[in-house]
Formats: C-alpha cells, sequence, structure tokens
C-alpha cells in the first residue's frame, strides 16, 4: 500500500524502454545521426544520459524527471563518451533539474559553471514563471 505513494524506484530501465523514450528525455544527443519516423534520433547510441519517463513534453519540465534516473545520469556524465562542453552543456541541464526538485550536492561549490549556459538560465525562469 505504502509502497505506491512512496514510489521508491531504482534507476532500471530496459533498453527497449529507453530506445522508446522521445529524444527530449535526454541531457544530450550527439550531432551526425538522423530522425525516424517518430522524430526519434538514430543511431540511439547518440542519446545520452536519459532522466525523463515517458510523459516528457519538452525536456526542461520538471514533472517527467525521474529521479533515480537524474542521479544516475550525474553519476554518470563523466564517463560518457562526449565532448567536455558536451558534458557542461549536459551537466547545466541536469542541474537545473537537481534545483527544480531541490535535490543534489548540499553546498554545491561548482555554481560558478552555471553561470556559462544564458540558454538554461532564460529556460529556468519561463518554467518557473510558469509555475507560479
Ligand atoms: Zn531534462
Amino acid at each position: 500500500m505504502w509502497e505506491s505513494v512512496l514510489k521508491i524506484e531504482k534507476a532500471t530501465w530496459s533498453t527497449a524502454y529507453v530506445n522508446s523514450l522521445p529524444d527530449t528525455a535526454f541531457a544530450y544527443i550527439e550531432a551526425g545521426g538522423e530522425k525516424d519516423e517518430e522524430g526519434k534520433t538514430k543511431p540511439r547510441s547518440l542519446r545520452h544520459l536519459p532522466h525523463h519517463n515517458a510523459s516528457v513534453k519538452f525536456g526542461s519540465e520538471k514533472e517527467s524527471v525521474d529521479l533515480p534516473h537524474l542521479r544516475n545520469a550525474m553519476a554518470r556524465l563523466e564517463q560518457t563518451n562526449i565532448s567536455d562542453e558536451a558534458k557542461r552543456e549536459a551537466k547545466n541541464h541536469l542541474e537545473m533539474h537537481e534545483k527544480q526538485w531541490d535535490v543534489g550536492e548540499a553546498g554545491n561549490a561548482d555554481d560558478v559553471e552555471m553561470g556559462c549556459g544564458g540558454k538554461d538560465e532564460k529556460t529556468k525562469k519561463s518554467l518557473w514563471g510558469d509555475l507560479i
């Protein structure tokens, strides 16, 4: 009974599930692929760090974020085989979600890095604007 209320889930999406997610569920998508008939990038290996469930819309909203996968994506970021710039971009995106959910590391000393993106800053503002 209570489990359904607490909704504690582990980061265990199957490959098939991840492959079925739209592009917006991922923190970073490498260039060079093409879209299939559903608008999803192929090959699927170009899509990195899934952290939204199948209800994702824009990829910037809080509601569809899967927290275990958000944590997982953060943990795997450094081992992901993408450029440093891509990692920074992905990290900014993931950190935005951490702030939305008020999770992440306490006393985050890396806050300075958030200043680079500009784009994320705007996304965040419009998002909060919608919520308030
Ligand atoms: Zn996202």
